[in-house]
């Protein structure tokens, strides 16, 4: 599959405004910094979709995208903003937590991590949640442009000894670049077979 359309339809504070539910909707989350913007740019073929780097400020609403008339894409606030004051993290967490929870079409969460740095606990965190609530989920390694085949291997290979410590199995992922594109085809794909199975 390849996007040719997508239309930025809404941004959101909170469940209750975000559009109506009819679509499979695939979520896309990580910290602030992982590169969640560039890859939802390269998914959809587009430059400025979802805006790169933003401030703090501005990145803490749900953002729809309608796909092919068919599936919404979802850009979630980045976790994890160091510069943010207690009270607004919290309200965050609970924003995307109440997300996850109650968002009914919700099909996959996409939890982005970066390629290069060991398993952080709140990126493991949010994964026990998601786990513990049936939510399902794909994680994706972002900027593996930046490693070299042999180091990206060993630093998966860590990521799954860690995640093996609470989980049966490493959960599906994908190894990405927004540079070079890879592993977009991938997650396409799986989309669109998860989209395939739902309407069956
Ligand atoms: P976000 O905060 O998660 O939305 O992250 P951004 O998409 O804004 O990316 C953060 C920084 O990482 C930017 O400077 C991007 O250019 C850079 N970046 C994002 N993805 C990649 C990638 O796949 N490869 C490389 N080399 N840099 C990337």
């Amino acid at each position: 599959m390849k996007i040719k359309l997508a239309t930025f339809i809404k941004s959101s504070a909170n469940v209750s405004e975000c559009p109506p539910d009819q679509y499979p909707e695939y979520a896309f989350i990580g910290r602030s910094n992982v590169g969640k913007s560039s890859l939802i740019n390269r998914l959809t073929n587009q430059k400025k979709l979802a805006k790169t780097s933003q401030t703090p400020g501005k990145t803490q609403l749900i953002n729809h995208y309608l796909i092919h008339d068919s599936w919404y894409l979802v850009d979630l606030p980045g976790y994890g903003w160091a510069k943010l004051g207690k009270v607004q993290k919290q309200k965050l967490a609970e924003m995307i937590q109440e997300y996850m929870l109650k968002r009914t079409n919700l099909t996959g969460v996409f939890v982005l991590v970066d390629s290069r740095h060991k398993a952080q606990d709140i990126d493991l965190d949010f994964m026990q949640f998601l786990g513990e609530n049936q939510v399902p989920f794909v994680m994706v390694f972002t900027k593996i442009d930046k490693l070299k085949p042999g180091q990206l291997k060993k630093n998966i290979e860590a990521y799954r000894q860690e995640l093996l410590e609470e989980w049966e199995e490493m959960p599906t992922h994908f190894i990405t670049s927004s540079v070079n594109g890879e592993g977009c085809e991938e997650i396409l794909r799986f989309i669109a077979q998860v989209n395939q199975e739902s309407i069956q």
